[in-house]
């Protein structure tokens, strides 16, 4: 069985350039897409990720253009959010989670269990949106509104046929990838395990170690890690190289890398995946 993956983009984040790469001096702000996915080709067509709710969550502010809302993207590919089998979070930050109230509850959104216990802590202060952490708590006391994974006792689970979740062991603690069949071989739906998927692989920075700045890996076939992370940089490096076992890298913030042998080929511009690539 293979899946069919069309991009969505639900607005910008404004980020400092520095979160996306190890290496890359602060002070340079840029947006990124919050793209969210929708799978197409089972019984039902799946989302993952949703989203920011509003630009008012986010740290550095962001933009929503005209036709980038939750039930406007949707309606791009002639469905509504009623027509959802489910949705799957990669995790569950407010540029993620936000547009899940939107979603009936009737539709359930599938998260790893203790990504929303970390949602609930405080430990990453506003990174999670209080208004989203409100919406999954009513979910869990909503019969059937909420699908629990618990991917770190239970190892990698087929949620749907030929879709597999895992622990992604990167970003968040909580954090799973979603690997998903092509026609042209398996994707893999990482979050934000990557902001730059091309800088990460290919073109690292080589910056030198100043105040404030972390160099690259010092070995050189490691990947350039991000600047966002909240597992330990042993986890975030294995997490990293596991994503290298796919066909297709597919981020939150960037678009989609194609690997061939371990090694990053080049990325895909359009909105469908599998689809045209630039070396
Ligand atoms: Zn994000």
């Amino acid at each position: 069985m293979f899946y069919e993956i069309r991009r969505l983009n639900f607005g910008s984040v404004t980020i400092d350039e520095s979160m996306r790469l190890r290496g890359i001096s602060p002070g340079n702000r840029i947006d990124v897409p919050a793209q969210g996915f929708l799978l197409l080709g089972g019984s039902a067509p799946v989302l993952v990720d949703a989203g920011y709710r509003d630009v008012s969550v986010l740290g550095a502010g962001g933009t929503v253009a005209p036709g980038q809302g939750f039930e406007e993207q949707l309606s791009k590919h002639g469905i509504g959010p009623a027509d959802l089998g489910c949705v799957i979070m990669t995790h569950l930050h407010r540029d993620h989670a936000g547009h899940l109230d939107k979603v009936p509850m009737t539709v359930p959104v599938v998260v790893n269990r203790s990504e929303l216990g970390s949602a609930c802590t405080g430990i990453q202060g506003r990174a999670y949106a209080r208004e989203d952490v409100h919406h999954l708590i009513d979910r869990v006391y909503t019969p059937g509104a909420i699908r629990f994974l618990d991917l770190e006792q239970s190892g990698p689970q087929e949620v749907l046929p030929g879709i597999v979740c895992r622990l992604s062991g990167g970003h968040t603690p909580g954090s799973i990838g979603i690997v998903v069949p092509t026609e042209e071989g398996e994707a893999y739906l990482c979050g934000d395990l990557f902001y730059d998927v091309e800088g990460a692989l290919r073109n690292q920075p080589t910056g030198t170690f100043t105040a404030g700045v972390q160099p690259s890996a010092l070995a050189t076939d490691d990947p350039a890690l991000s600047n966002n992370f909240t597992t330990s940089v042993l986890q975030e490096i294995g997490a990293t190289k596991h994503a290298l076992n796919y066909r297709f890298i597919v981020p939150a913030h960037d678009d989609p890398g194609v690997i061939e042998g371990g090694r990053y080929i080049g990325r895909i511009t359009g909105d469908v995946i599998p689809g045209t690539w630039q070396p």
